[in-house]
Order: C-alpha cells, then structure tokens, then sequence
C-alpha cells in the first residue's frame, strides 16, 4: 500500500470530490472531504456544525480555526500514516501552513490542481443533485431517482443557488488559488485539465501519483 499524502485542489465544482473517491478505492488511501465533514456536524447539530451553517449557506468559508481543528482532528487518527487524500482542504494559507507543521517529514507529497473553466463550473453547480448518504454528484440532465451508488436520497446543496454559487467562486480565486503558488515554490503541484471526461481526468490524476511513486 502507498503512503502519500494528497491535496486535491480546484474550484467547486471541478470534481475534487468524484477524483479523491477513485483515488483512495485504488490506493487505498484516507479520504478526507472538509465540506462533507462539516454536513455531518450540521446534520448531527454539533457546536460546529451550527457554527458553520450560515457561513456554508451564503457561500463563505467556515472561520480558518474551526476548519484546521476539525481536519487535523481526522488526519490524527490514522491519515499521518496511512496515507490520505484531502479534497476542500486547505482552502487558505493559513489552513496550508497549518497542514505542512501537522505533516510529519515535508509536509504533504502532492498537491493536484483540477482545473475547469467558469462557465462549466456553474453549469454543473447549478445543475447538481448530491446524494444524502455518500456525497455522489449527480447532474439533473441525466439523473436517477436514487444515489446509484448507494441507495440514498438525492437532494440540492443549500449552497448550490446561483448567488452562492458565485460568491464561492469570488472565494476560491482570493482564498484559495494562491494555494496554487504556495505549493508550486515547493516543487509539489501538478496540473490536470478537469474539463475533460471523467475516466480521462481520473486517468491524468492517477498518473501525477504513480509518477511520484
Ligand atoms: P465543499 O463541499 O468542499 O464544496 O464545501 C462546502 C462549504 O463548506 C464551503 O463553501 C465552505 O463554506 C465550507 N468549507 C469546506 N471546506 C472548507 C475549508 N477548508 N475552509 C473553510 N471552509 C470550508
């Protein structure tokens, strides 16, 4: 089994989620979604879920401490060693910074930035049913009426309206693409092209990681 350490990055909406589940069936890696863990404590109504909701709602990102505290909490248990796959996480540099000092040796091995363009991004956000289980996206041209996968219901994201939509875009380019940087001055970030079918995108990934291998 290979132990590494995997940031998927990208903009909402550019199949991070679909990419880290692949990813960690095939290398058996722990994956680690920031968005899914926190609509569990929503769900559950933890202090943080409710801290996080009307952040998570309009679209804005869930306060840096709250985030890192919660992550690094996961990564904790088993993910240092086992290797792991983190998809939404980190979203800044402060939440980057915090990961690299939790990392054992030099921080994280990869960082793999999906790219889409804005256009596609808000027409899959906007089109988009999840499922209430297992997180499976699903898109409403071609949608079945339960999760394929798992047998759950499928609903909208509260934060899948158009005006969060955009405000999460504004966000990921001011918050998040200087990750981008960040993690290119450590010779670590790679690049694939997440227009593209899904199969090829999870082709182009799995080759960034037995390249590293
Ligand atoms: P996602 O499921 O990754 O699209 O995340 C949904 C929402 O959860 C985001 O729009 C943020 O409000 C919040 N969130 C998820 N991950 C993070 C993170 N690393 N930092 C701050 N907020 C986050």
């Amino acid at each position: 089994m290979l132990s590494v350490r995997i940031v998927l990055l990208g903009p909402p909406g550019a199949g991070k989620g679909t990419q880290a589940v692949v990813l960690a069936d095939q290398m058996g890696l722990v994956h680690i979604a920031s968005g899914d863990l926190l609509r569990k404590h929503q769900a559950r109504e933890t202090e943080l879920g409710l801290k996080a909701r009307s952040y998570m709602q309009s679209g804005l990102l869930v306060p840096d401490d709250l985030v890192i505290a919660m992550v690094l909490g996961e990564i904790g248990r088993d993910g240092n060693n086992m290797g792991v796959v983190l998809d939404g996480f980190p979203r800044t540099l402060e939440q980057a910074k915090a990961l690299d000092e939790a990392m054992a040796e030099n921080g994280i091995d990869l960082a793999i930035s999906i790219g889409v363009s804005e256009p596609e991004l808000v027409r899959r956000l906007g089109g988009r049913l999840v499922c209430r289980e297992c997180q499976a996206p699903y898109h409403q041209d071609n949608v079945p009426s339960i999760c394929s996968r798992c047998g759950g219901e499928l609903y909208q994201r509260e934060d899948d309206t158009i005006e969060a939509i955009h405000r999460r875009l504004v966000v990921y380019q001011s918050e998040t693409a200087p990750l981008l940087d960040y993690y290119h001055q450590q010779g670590k970030l790679h690049q694939v092209d997440g227009g593209r079918e899904v199969d090829e995108v999870t082709r182009l990934v799995i080759e960034v990681v037995d390249n590293y291998r």
